[in-house]
């Protein structure tokens, strides 16, 4: 089997001081990446900065024999990153958006800063860099993005009301850029990870820790981000070797008269029915289309 390269491309990973993302950037620089290494070396809170984080991976890149720069810019200011990657190697081709925060409470002892740091570092990060790098993207027809979600983020977690609202807007975000970037050869995938790192260091034993190597996450993210591969608006969710694809599904559901009839009561009568995914048929909707409103407004019509 050959071996997915990137020469000659230029790879943004963002948080890429620690954890995951420095194994995403020592994965694309042993595969020919220039990589640029941003991290404003944060606490898992989000507190403090330092330089040192991106420079000891840079560093390590560069005794392999890789290239790198190191970019220390918070990721809300994504155009200062993109200007990086852009003085240093002169273009960009894949982002992959992995910077993060964690502030865990309770939703009834969260603050309006704990939700908002959250939201600014997760999601504002990702839509700064990408809104950035977007028109140089679509000028060049390439480009490859990557958004991390959680699985908090896909079925919600206690204490994590802000994290988990954050990384499912992740995956709109993505899914709107997939359809945007179609036409330019710009894909966007999510990737939900579970990988030992600092963030996860707090809530798992040790021993299915050492089984999590962020190490492992990096495959998945270098197959979406090749220039061979055209899948686009994906959600994945990947840890200790186990990858797996996720869609939506919907029951078949009911259609109410549209009429007076259509009550509370009329609803709470039929409800089991709308929410009987075990035995009613399901589908799985792909995108906003296959709703077909149109169409159920028309048998909607024809009962009343
Ligand atoms: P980590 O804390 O080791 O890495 C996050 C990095 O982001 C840190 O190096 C930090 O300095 C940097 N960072 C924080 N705020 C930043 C900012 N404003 N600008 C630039 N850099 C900033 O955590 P990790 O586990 O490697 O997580 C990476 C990503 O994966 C995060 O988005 C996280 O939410 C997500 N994730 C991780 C797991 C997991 O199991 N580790 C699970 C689900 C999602």
């Amino acid at each position: 089997m050959p071996e997915l390269r990137f020469d000659n491309r230029v790879v943004v990973v963002t948080g890429a001081g620690g954890g995951l993302g420095k194994a995403y950037s020592l994965f694309f620089a042993a595969r020919g990446a220039k990589v640029v290494v941003n991290d404003l070396g944060a606490g898992l809170k989000g507190e403090g900065n330092s330089a040192s984080a991106a420079d000891l991976v840079v560093e390590e890149i560069k005794q392999a024999g890789g290239t790198a720069v190191a970019d220390y810019n918070n990721v809300l200011d994504g155009h200062k990153i993109v200007e990086t990657a852009m003085s240093a190697f002169g273009r960009i081709d894949v982002i992959i958006c992995n910077a993060g925060i964690l502030r865990d409470r309770s939703f009834k002892a969260m603050t309006d800063k704990d939700w908002d740091d959250v939201f600014n570092v997760h999601l504002h990060g990702s839509y700064a860099i990408t809104k950035a790098a977007w028109p140089i993207l679509r000028k060049q027809k390439f480009g490859r993005l990557i958004m991390t979600s959680s699985a908090a983020g896909i079925y919600g977690n206690f204490g994590q009301a802000n994290y988990s609202a954050a990384k499912q807007a992740l995956v709109g975000f993505s899914n709107s850029l997939a359809y945007e970037g179609h036409k330019y050869n710009i894909t966007s995938n999510t990737i939900a990870p579970l990988a030992a790192s600092r963030m996860t260091a707090t809530v798992m034993p040790q021993e299915i820790l050492e089984a999590l190597k962020p190490e492992f996450i990096a495959p998945l993210v270098g197959f979406l981000t090749h220039e061979t591969t055209k899948q686009s608006g994906g959600l994945y969710e990947i840890g200790a070797g186990k990858i797996t694809a996720h869609r939506w599904q919907a029951t078949e559901g009911v259609v109410f008269k549209a009429d007076q009839s259509f009550t509370p009561a009329a609803v709470k009568q039929r409800f089991q029915e709308i929410d009987d995914f075990d035995n009613s048929p399901v589908y799985y909707p792909s995108s906003m289309k296959d709703n077909d409103w149109l169409g159920k407004l028309e048998i909607a019509k024809g009962l009343a």
